[in-house]
């Protein structure tokens, strides 16, 4: 069995990346630039925010916070992204999700300039990756996507079932493994992997068990721990772990501990590969922001 190390691929990218811009910086150009916006106080937004805030210093992307309190109007929101569409010296920039309830986030996410939409999750950048047309893509399928590439393990007409439909994984994975490889187009990530036949799975699904049994890969993005069991899974199957949930666990400092969607113990005897959480999906999904920032700011 496989471990698919997101913790040690991160690292290498990382690595690499801060090589790629330090050969940038030393031409004179400045460092790339990420703004992250964050609303409110979520305990686990603010971690995120913090690991992507450490990962940018790493790699020497210039990142800029933007704190507001949860009670920030819609307006004032929408008001910064517009400023930050039109300021030249800010490459990329995030809004971290989720927002209060009393802001729309489809409302948001429209109204970022897709040129600067490095999670890659904004109408016009979704639409013009289903089409194939050049678009930053969205961090965590193409964080997955990288993640395959690195350990070899092919797409092109395998079976792959994705479970889960968010328009921040479900989908655009989806999309990112049926599409025809796009190597050749401008201002795109080199994208090797693609030509999967893809099934989308979610909770409507009838007989969830027996469609992941006929996949060569299944990606699980639901937020229900032990979702995936070792029954649901081929001998020799790929198994990726998008999810993050809080369990209760005394024995943790924190009271808590971060488990994935897969009942890793009875899988892991199956599977020919999976990749952990944590240290599967999430490092790579950091690592895939900091290429869409590199990316938009090569692209401008
Ligand atoms: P979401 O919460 O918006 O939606 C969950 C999806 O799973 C829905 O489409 C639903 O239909 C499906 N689903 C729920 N229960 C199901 C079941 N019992 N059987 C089949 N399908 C079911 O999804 P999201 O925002 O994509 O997040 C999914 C998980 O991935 C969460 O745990 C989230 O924290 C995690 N996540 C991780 C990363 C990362 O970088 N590692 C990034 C994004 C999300």
């Amino acid at each position: 069995m496989i471990l698919l190390d997101g913790k040690k691929v991160a690292a290498e990218k990382r690595a690499n990346l801060r090589e790629e811009i330090t050969a940038i910086t030393a031409k004179g150009h400045r460092a790339p630039s990420l703004v992250i916006i964050i609303v409110g106080h979520n305990p686990a937004s603010e971690t995120y925010v913090a690991n992507k805030i450490k990962a940018c210093d790493e790699v020497g992307i210039k990142a800029t916070k933007i704190a507001y309190e949860a009670d920030i109007t819609e307006d004032t929101l929408l008001e910064t992204v517009r400023r930050l569409n039109e300021d030249s010296s800010v490459d990329g920039f995030i809004v971290q999700l989720p927002l209060p309830e009393h802001i729309s986030e489809a409302k948001v996410l429209t109204a970022i300039d897709y040129r600067k939409d490095v999670d890659g999750l904004t109408p016009m950048s979704m639409g013009r990756s289903v089409q194939g047309l050049p678009a930053i893509p969205s961090a965590t399928p193409a964080g997955i996507r990288s993640l395959l590439e690195y350990y070899h393990i092919p797409t092109a007409g395998k079976h792959v079932v994705v479970i889960g439909r968010s328009n921040i994984v479900g989908k655009p994975m989806a999309i990112m493994l049926m599409q025809r490889p796009y190597l050749s187009l401008p201002g795109m990530s080199a994208a090797s992997l693609g030509d999967a036949t893809v099934t989308i799975c979610h909770s409507k699904t009838e007989d969830l068990s027996s469609i992941c049994r006929t996949a060569d890969i299944i990606i699980v993005a639901a937020g229900c721990p032990n979702l995936l069991r070792g029954e649901m899974v081929k001998p020799g199957a790929t198994v990726i772990d998008v999810g993050i949930n809080r369990v209760e666990d005394p024995s943790s400092p924190r009271g808590y501990k971060l488990v994935g969607d897969v009942d890793y113990e009875h899988v892991a005897l199956v599977a020919g590969a999976i990749s952990p959480v944590p240290g599967g999906v999430g490092p790579m999904t950091i690592v895939s922001l900091l290429q869409n920032t590199l990316q938009a700011a090569l692209n401008r």
